[in-house]
């Protein structure tokens, strides 16, 4: 029997905001994602919005407001774009202007860049310094063939940067017994289940392998629904306890929060 009434509110470390080019999806702006977080039991969330991970030139203009109109609700990841680059002053600046931030967001697959690639080495030099999440998109082979967030490169991220905490978006899909392996070995290495934890049996994989304490509720809301994965880490066969950290409880040591 799945007990789907938590006595805690979740966090999903992984979300978007406004539209996106192939779906339609009309709440998509801040004040219907917070009401769906209601809905959902969903507490906090960290956005990257679509506005500046497809738009050419970050605007960024949504996610400053969010953050600044529900700071309890809404963190941000600052999109890192390597076409159009941003350099460490102007990351300096916006983190410091905007305390929701609490790390950058890499889309190596969409911006058809190679993750290793020295276009990305200074933004991955100011999180590592600064000790901040980087929360990229992570898979196995993307539709073109191409492999710029492949699990090999992954390793070579986290191995080369070990004091940013990475979380692999979607744990490698495609390869996830590799992403569980790099979990495993490096303790900056986080698993994500947006969309990969819909695959039976793998949350129970990724807890026997690497514990639940390096797993994380994401979902890609509001293009996917925050239900979706909940379910998945409900209907899980794992404890009560773990389903907690994967939750609530890591999200809130990785972003440096106490429990209220
Ligand atoms: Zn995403």
């Amino acid at each position: 029997m799945i007990n789907w009434n938590l006595d805690y509110k979740m966090i999903d470390i992984h979300t978007h905001m406004g539209p996106e080019y192939p779906i339609y999806y009309p709440e998509h702006d801040a004040d219907s994602m917070v009401r769906y977080m209601d809905e959902c039991g969903v507490e906090l969330i960290v956005s990257a919005p679509c506005e500046d991970l497809f738009v050419t030139g970050s605007v960024r203009r949504d996610i400053t407001t969010a953050m600044r109109t529900y700071p309890d609700r809404i963190k941000g990841y600052f999109a890192f774009n390597p076409n159009t680059g941003a350099t460490v002053q102007e990351m300096e600046k916006a983190f410091a202007e905007n305390p929701g931030y609490v790390g950058l967001k890499f889309l190596p697959d969409y911006h058809r860049t190679n993750i290793t690639d020295p276009s990305y080495a200074d933004a991955l030099a100011f999180a590592n310094e600064r000790k901040l999440i980087v929360l990229s998109h992570t898979w196995g082979l993307s539709m073109n063939a191409e492999q710029c967030n492949s699990a090999e490169k992954i390793r070579q991220i986290v191995e080369t940067y070990p004091d940013l905490k990475f979380i692999m978006g979607h744990s490698i899909q495609g390869q996830s017994d590799i992403a569980i392996k790099i979990a495993k070995d490096y303790e900056n290495a986080y698993l994500d289940l947006c969309d990969t934890g819909r695959f039976n049996g793998i949350i129970e994989k990724m807890v026997a392998a690497v514990g639940a304490q390096k797993v994380l509720y994401a979902t890609d809301a509001p293009m996917q629904g925050y239900r979706f994965i909940q379910g998945a880490v409900l209907a899980a066969d794992i404890t009560d306890a773990e389903k907690k950290l994967i939750f609530r409880d890591n999200a809130l040591r990785l972003l440096n929060m106490e429990d209220k």
